[in-house]
């Protein structure tokens, strides 16, 4: 069960202290403080952990400092989507909102190489009016023989880049706790130029001990990608260890999965599941068409099925597009054949926003029906 508290109530308050009192009398009943610092005001949230069936709402309604009260089911408690839950379904960084309404794309490098070719893909971003990217520093790779990335190495130059550039926030892979610190003294060393979104990839969704290290800080929103061999409820039980933690700010991201079914492509396209996404949880959700897709094989029409897989995303509703792109693929140290070339980004953004409209010219044609 979750109160939802009057905003900006302070533990130093009267009702905040009398409600903590009557509910330190509640039998085996264990309470968990959540506090989210937005712009206009502080919410606090209370979890109630433990046998809460007994408990009526009514009642918790009515103690000092309540405003809601959320009956969770089992399921998903902090992300979910439960009955009578008018929680948000958004969060707020870096002056962006992201949200299950709201659409913004991360375009850039699988892993970051040279400056140079930073340069020239946050160049071509600020020119195409985008202030998000992705940049990867940290590369988990099938073959320790592979290229595993700059690491903190390229972080400086980077942020220093995305800052120059007016990138607000930059989806970067961390693999382990150090990743963060590193973050953190880079980003800090350069003066905050730029914000970062750290992304758990799909061979780390069940890394349960970094799932929980990660959701301790509330710093950095988080971008958890599905699993590539696992069910979807178990990808979004791992997105709520994130969230039982602390870190509320999770985006879910969706990568195809591994089956050879959905050969040639390198996975098999999930995006049907953005929907089934909003529906189960509060997440905004993110399509990744590049890892899934892994090629730059067209249809013959002559669009990209990478497009395709972006148009299928966006037109369900997807409120994050993560894609690939390089200057020189053939000289990328990862992923090259399935990068978009910097003078495609056009091409794409425009296919994205055809995408989009369609989606809203959908809702709106639901809304009529119902
Ligand atoms: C990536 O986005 O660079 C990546 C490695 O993705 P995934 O974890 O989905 O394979
Ligand atoms: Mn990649």
């Amino acid at each position: 069960m979750i109160l939802i508290l009057t905003p900006n109530i302070e533990p130093e308050n009267d009702s905040y202290k009398q409600l903590m009192a009557h509910l330190s009398r509640l039998q085996e009943i264990k309470v968990r403080v959540h506090r989210e610092q937005g712009i206009e005001q502080t919410i606090t949230e209370l979890y109630l952990i433990g046998n809460t069936s007994s408990i009526s709402v009514d009642d918790m309604k009515g103690l000092p400092g309540v405003e809601r009260v959320v009956r969770v089911s089992e399921e998903y408690r902090v992300l979910g989507r439960h009955r009578d839950d008018d929680r948000p379904s958004h969060f707020d960084y870096q002056g962006l909102r992201f949200g299950q309404e709201t659409l913004h794309l991360f375009a850039g490098l699988c892993a970051v190489d040279t400056r140079e070719h930073v340069e020239l893909m946050i160049r071509i971003l600020r020119d195409n009016g985008q202030v998000c990217t992705r940049m990867g520093a940290y590369k988990p790779r099938t073959s320790p023989y592979s290229f595993q990335g700059h690491g903190k190495e390229c972080l400086p130059y980077v942020f220093e880049l995305a800052g120059k550039y007016g990138i607000k926030v930059i989806a970067m892979e961390v693999t382990h706790e150090s990743h963060i610190d590193e973050i953190r003294a880079a980003l800090c060393r350069t003066g905050d130029p730029t914000g970062v979104m750290l992304q758990i990839g799909t061979r780390n969704t069940q890394n349960f001990e970094l799932l929980k290290l990660v959701g301790r800080q509330k710093e950095f929103p988080v971008l958890l990608k599905r699993g590539f061999g696992i069910t979807l409820s178990e990808s979004l039980h791992a997105a709520e260890y994130l969230a039982s933690e602390g870190n509320h700010k999770v985006i879910f991201g969706l990568r195809g999965v591994k089956t050879n079914m959905g050969d040639p492509h390198r996975n098999f396209l999930d995006f049907a599941h953005v929907p089934v996404v909003k529906r189960l949880t509060r997440m905004p959700v993110c399509i990744d068409p590049s890892h899934a897709i892994g090629s730059r094989t067209r249809g013959p029409e002559g669009i990209l099925d990478l497009l395709h897989a972006t148009a299928q995303g966006v037109i369900a509703g997807a409120n994050m597009v993560l894609a690939d792109f390089h200057p020189a693929p053939n000289r990328a140290l990862v992923d090259g054949p399935q990068a978009l070339l910097l003078d495609e980004l056009p091409h794409f953004l425009e296919d994205v926003q055809v995408s989009r409209d369609a989606y809203e010219k959908r809702v709106a044609l639901a809304s009529g029906y119902r």
